[in-house]
């Protein structure tokens, strides 16, 4: 996946500022065929979105159906789609855990933050495919 730097400090930001709890937002963008050949989610816009879980904030998250929907038509109006998710985990590594792997949707990009205080330690970004494993996708970071 394709995320521009500017976009990747915001969702680190939002990272940082929700510690304890984990974070989460949507990343919207288009697919684009890469340079050798393969399909790959370019990025261009992140929504930050409220953590909308009751409790136990610190070990998950849950964006609204009405925010994921509204997310969704503002994306498809800048003529951008819904190509993942970023969430973080708090004191706890950047891999997807079991809850994450349920609710994953096929060929987006997972972003998962490593954060400890006001340090995020490590963004690593998955993705489930149809052979229904997660493989960890490379994150290339767009300076413009
Ligand atoms: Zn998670």
């Amino acid at each position: 996946m394709q995320i521009p730097a500017r976009k990747l400090e915001i969702v680190k930001e939002h990272a940082i500022q929700s510690f304890p709890e984990e974070c989460c937002g949507l990343l919207a963008g288009k697919v684009e065929l890469s340079h050798d050949g393969f399909y790959e989610n370019v990025i261009y816009e992140v929504a930050p979105c409220r953590n909308v879980l009751t409790w136990d904030r610190q070990f998950g998250f849950e964006i609204s159906w009405p925010e994921i929907c509204e997310v969704e038509s503002e994306a498809r109006s800048m003529g951008y789609e819904i190509l993942g998710s970023y969430h973080s985990h708090t004191n706890a590594e950047a891999v997807p855990s079991n809850h994450d792997y349920e609710n994953s949707t096929p060929n987006h990009s997972m972003l998962i933050l490593s954060v400890k205080g006001n340090l995020v330690l490590q963004t690593r970004c998955w993705t489930r495919q149809n052979g229904n494993y997660f493989h960890e996708e490379r994150i290339h970071v767009r300076r413009w």
